[in-house]
């Protein structure tokens, strides 16, 4: 049955060869309880692991049922050893974290029998060999003997026909030691044992044939055998550990290392929590500025201006792809100078689209209002908020605009809320007068109404307050070459006598915006509707508007106008001279208007045949949004890359961590070996192994950021705008963290679970 064929093994130290084994002939019995005899280092346990097929012979042969192993690969090497041979140890090399009944089925498993198949068997065996009450066991509860009984039924479990002993009783008492030989020559009765040990008695007691060696050679044998030779075909099963066997296996190592599994998946979750914080940051940050987006700035106005500037922040963005020995135009970077077309053409065209009725449209002329109040009979002039740069900009927050969202402010109660009075009123010119979100107001414009600015003042005190707006006619007068702002003492005659061209506005309202993001910092005395269009009518038949009308050039001192210089028709503007808007803002009611909005004005455009025509509308929110968006998501990238080194840190510990476990488990190795699995079984168990601990991880970074998460809601809600807070960790990303997770930790352990793999099983099985 097994026949060794002149078999010599040497080792290779230090480029001299060592001969362990020097020429070894000898067949086996099919049933025989054989002992080989020797001292120490005369190459027994060598012999041993080469007919086991543990160990591989430099020369010879080892001939097995006719068929030589010359040709063996590893895979018909493993399915030798798990269904033929059983080895049973000196030192019992059990695998201490799983119990008896484990153990014993382990060759089992990898043999792919069922599970309940599986226990039956192992009960069996373990009835056997007396130790059917202690199947629950780990191993460190059981006497050495008990631990060697267990080792037997282990070798037994697949009914091989050979059991390969090394020294079994060598580490027991005599008592056990009989006990023991007592088992295997019960067993021996239908199969062929090979025991190895340097106990000339016992072997003399229990072998019915001892083989002696000494120094790598056969020196004597009791029962020769020869066999005479004959080739049979091969036979060759095969052996595989299912992948839930190494889950299993690598579960229940894990577990009996709970502190120190803890410490590495926490290890491994750290750049899980790190990438996880981000993605959830930067999802909840999204959801903050889609709210804000849609919510808030829903009815933020998109301008179509005589005159506009465009950031662009795109400008390099191109999707065509270039040749070297060809040229693109692309829209240039940064700010675009544009013009648009205002008319009365385009105005017809935006009322009959009713724009109204899903947007405000508010065309604004340029006019430039001109206020005055007589406070303790003392002429104060339009407040106006110096500029440390150009005091008289008019780009520069004038706090009295000439613009009103009047129907804004009806339409849109969700942005503007009113705090007292209506924009009617009851007086005949009404002006509102609009709050910071804060209640605050412009410090400049309170003296203005006669106001303090030093102390809280009651809202219905501002209410009802007045102030005089001067038409051209009131406000200039001809020198002879130019118009000049009147002196003081005439305007306050002006004032006082009721001129017909001085008209009286009252405070009848009082607004603010519902939340800070409406209206930045544009509080201020907004005079529009009736008030304006009485100025604007005034204005337009003033002498000084006729004047300029028939001039090539400027009529006004601009000093005394207190403005900058204009361009010609600038000036008629600032005059009220033109009636035709300068500016139409286009309020959406909502969202979703907004698109409609978008839809009108490309209508109107692609109906002009004139590109001139052609309208350019700003959407200053989108372009805010545009770049919000854009800072996020850098930020986040950046943040992610911060994140993604922690990863490969983590990742790299898990792979020492596992390449430790390598170590520590070499024994295990070394045993699963000798039961018949293959390289590929040993490196699923470790990869098994940083799956779990993937998991593991991920599943402990997930739960720290869901722990988290709350947490910086509850501290970041109040900061943003909408109340909402700037974290979310939505399904998707728990999926894509734990994935991550395991993912980057079985990369990490490749490495670890391939050295685990290619580890000598007979190195292994001797490293203590
Ligand atoms: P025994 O089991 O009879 O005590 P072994 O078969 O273990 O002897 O060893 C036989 C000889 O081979 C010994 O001299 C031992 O030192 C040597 N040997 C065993 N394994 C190795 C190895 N991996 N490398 C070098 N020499 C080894
Ligand atoms: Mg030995």
């Amino acid at each position: 049955m097994l026949q060794i064929k002149d078999i010599q093994r040497y080792y290779d130290i230090g480029g001299v060869k060592y001969w362990a084994l020097k020429g070894v002939n000898v067949s086996f019995r099919t049933s025989e309880f054989v002992a080989i005899l020797g001292a120490s280092g005369s190459g027994k346990t060598t012999l041993l692991n080469i007919i086991g097929g543990l160990d591989r012979y430099s020369n010879g042969d080892l001939i097995i049922d006719n068929v030589s192993t010359k040709q063996y690969k590893d895979k018909d090497w493993d399915a030798y050893r798990n269904h033929r041979i059983g080895f049973v140890f000196q030192s019992y090399n059990l695998i201490s974290h799983l119990d008896v009944l484990s153990n014993v089925e382990l060759a089992l498993t990898l043999s792919g029998v069922s599970a309940k198949e599986r226990k039956q068997k192992a009960l069996e065996v373990l009835t056997t060999v007396g130790l059917k009450d202690h199947v629950n066991k780990k191993p460190n509860q059981l006497s050495g003997g008990q631990q060697q009984r267990v080792a037997i039924a282990r070798a037994l479990i697949n009914d091989p026909n050979i059991i390969l002993a090394d020294e079994p009783t060598g580490a027991l008492d005599t008592e056990t030691s009989v006990e023991i030989m007592e088992l295997l020559t019960r067993i021996s009765k239908n199969k062929l044992i090979i025991m190895v040990t340097h106990n000339p008695e016992l072997a003399n007691k229990y072998a019915k044939r001892i083989i002696s060696l000494s120094d790598g050679l056969v020196v004597s044998d009791t029962q020769p055998y020869e066999i005479k030779e004959a080739v049979v075909e091969d036979k060759k099963d095969k052996t595989a550990m299912s992948f839930p066997t190494a889950l299993k296996l690598s579960l229940k190592n894990i577990l009996t290392k709970k502190r120190r599994t803890l410490i590495t998946a926490f290890a491994g979750c750290i750049g899980i929590l790190g990438i996880g914080l981000v993605l959830a940051i930067q999802s909840g940050f999204g959801n903050v500025l889609t709210d804000m987006q849609q919510n808030m700035m829903a009815s933020a106005p998109f301008d179509i201006s005589e005159n506009f500037t465009q950031f662009g922040f795109n400008g390099n963005g191109s999707d065509v792809n270039l040749n070297d020995n060809e040229i693109k135009g692309s829209a240039p970077a940064g700010p675009i100078m544009g013009s648009n077309i205002i008319d009365q053409t385009f105005l017809d065209f935006l009322s009959s689209r009713n724009t109204l009725n899903y947007a405000s449209v508010h065309q604004m002329t340029g006019l430039n209002i001109r206020a005055f109040n007589i406070i303790n009979g003392v002429l104060l002039d339009t407040p106006r908020t110096p500029q440390p740069f150009n005091p008289m900009a008019p780009g520069n927050p004038l706090v009295l605009e000439s613009f009103i969202p009047d129907q804004m402010i009806s339409d849109h109660s969700a942005q503007w809320m009113t705090i007292v009075g209506s924009y009617t009123g009851s007086a005949a010119f009404g002006a509102t007068l609009v709050l910071n979100h804060d209640n605050t107001i412009n410090q400049h414009v309170l003296p203005f109404l006669g106001l303090p600015t030093d102390q809280i003042i009651n809202i219905n005190d501002v209410l009802g307050k007045t102030f005089k707006i001067l038409s051209n006619n009131a406000l200039f007068e001809f020198n002879g070459s130019t118009y000049q702002v009147r002196p003081e003492a005439d305007i306050i005659n002006l004032i006082n006598n009721n001129s017909s061209d001085v008209i009286t506005v009252t405070i009848t309202n009082i607004i603010r915006p519902a939340n800070e993001f409406v209206g930045l910092g544009q509080g201020g005395i907004f005079v529009g509707g009736v008030a304006n269009q009485a100025i604007m009518n005034l204005n337009n038949n003033s002498d000084v508007v006729n004047a300029q009308r028939s001039s090539a050039s400027s009529v006004v001192d601009f000093d005394s106008f207190l403005l900058p210089s204009f361009t010609d028709t600038q000036l008629l503007r600032a005059l009220g001279g033109n009636n035709l808007p300068q500016t139409v803002l286009i309020f959406p009611n909502d969202f979703a208007a907004r698109d409609q909005v978008v839809e009108i004005i490309n209508e109107y455009n692609v109906a002009q045949t004139d590109p001139a025509r052609v309208i350019t509308m700003i959407d200053g929110t989108s372009e805010v949004f545009e770049m919000l968006n854009l800072l996020v998501d850098t930020i986040s990238l950046v943040l992610i890359l911060f994140a993604a080194v922690s990863l490969v840190v983590s990742s790299i510990m898990i792979g020492i961590i596992t390449y430790t476990s390598v170590l520590e488990r070499t024994k295990e190795i070394g045993v699963l070996r000798s039961i018949g699995a293959r390289k590929k079984d040993i490196s699923r168990v470790f990869n098994a192994e940083t799956i779990l601990i993937g998991l593991f991880a991920g599943i402990l970074g997930v739960l720290i950021i869901l722990g988290l998460s709350p947490l910086i809601n509850h501290i970041s809600a109040p900061l943003t705008p909408t109340g909402a807070g700037v974290s979310n960790v939505t399904i998707f990303h728990i999926i894509l963290l734990v994935s991550i997770s395991i993912l980057l930790t079985l990369v990490a352990g490749l490495i670890p679970a391939r050295i685990a793999a290619k580890k000598d099983p007979v190195k292994a099985l001797r490293t203590e």
